[in-house]
């Protein structure tokens, strides 16, 4: 059987600089996951002895704290801060931009509509800097329900679908005068997406790697079923079962935003001593 990574796969440049940045803050705690994959987690505390705290109250004065790549809710920046902890900010930029222009636009006036999850700590940080009125929707459906002001600035969670996005603009295009729309779906989530969705045409098994609970995997895993009806999301070599690549030919793969490479690796040589047996 043909094993093939995807022309674009894993680890993107916001993950790739928080981890470099937990790495040169050696006994320091994230507040929250620094990112979506626990093996990468348990390495960082293992070799580096960054810990990881769910708890903003654990964080005392003198004690460094690193931020994650999806940001944390802008009060409890303030609240670090206020504290004197030793605050040190791994969000990704592409997470800042929407947050600066929620802040932004809401001070302006603007309601500010998010499409995204409500649930996920970026939106929830999003959100969070919107000085007048902000509303998260998850698909195109829930924009019916709303009653937004005329003047309507648009973001998205960056990991987002641009076609989903472009069906929610298109909606407010027809019922409102103002609609200021901003791209903030990063170039990262493109170049997987696209790959995935190239190499799934192709392959007659694909397998996307990535934690259960990443978004961007998610999504890449979502792309991948769409073209190629035997898709399997792993987190690790673990997951994978033999008679997933009985009589295939061609497995394909691809990984999400913050899946590193030694765990794909582990994957690959996995596969092909599945698919040899
Ligand atoms: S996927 Fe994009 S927004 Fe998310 S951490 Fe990576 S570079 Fe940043």
């Amino acid at each position: 059987m043909k094993i093939e990574l995807a022309e674009s796969y894993g680890f993107c440049f916001g993950v790739k600089r928080a981890i470099k940045i937990a790495e040169e803050n050696k006994n320091s705690a994230t507040y929250g996951p620094l990112i979506h994959n626990s093996n990468e987690i348990e390495r960082l505390k293992r070799d580096f002895n960054v810990a990881l705290s769910e708890n903003l109250h654990s964080f005392q004065a003198g004690d460094v704290a690193v931020i994650r790549t999806h940001g944390i809710p802008k009060d409890e920046l303030a609240l670090l801060h206020k504290r004197n902890v030793d605050v040190i900010d791994a969000t990704c930029p592409y997470v800042t931009k929407p947050q600066q222009i929620c802040e932004e636009m809401s001070s302006q006036g603007y309601d500010v509509l998010i499409f995204g999850d409500e649930a996920h700590p970026e939106i929830k940080g999003v959100k969070s800097y919107a000085v007048g009125h902000a509303y998260v929707v998850n698909s195109a459906d829930e924009v019916d329900a709303l009653v937004l002001r005329e003047k309507v600035a648009v973001v998205a969670q960056t990991t987002r679908r641009i076609e989903d996005y472009q069906r929610i603009v298109a909606k407010l295009m027809i019922s409102h005068k103002e609609v200021r729309v901003f791209n903030t779906i990063c170039n990262a989530t493109f170049d997987n997406q696209d790959a995935v969705r190239k190499i799934a045409k192709e392959a007659d098994v694909m397998i996307v790697i990535g934690g259960k609970n990443s978004s961007n995997t998610k999504q890449l895993y979502s792309i991948a079923l769409d073209e190629c009806s035997s898709s399997y999301h792993i987190e690790s070599d673990e997951d994978l079962q033999a008679e997933w690549f009985d009589k295939k030919d061609f497995c394909g793969i691809s990984a999400g935003a913050s899946t590193p490479d030694w765990i794909i690796q582990a994957v690959i040589e996995r596969i092909k001593l599945l698919s040899s047996s």
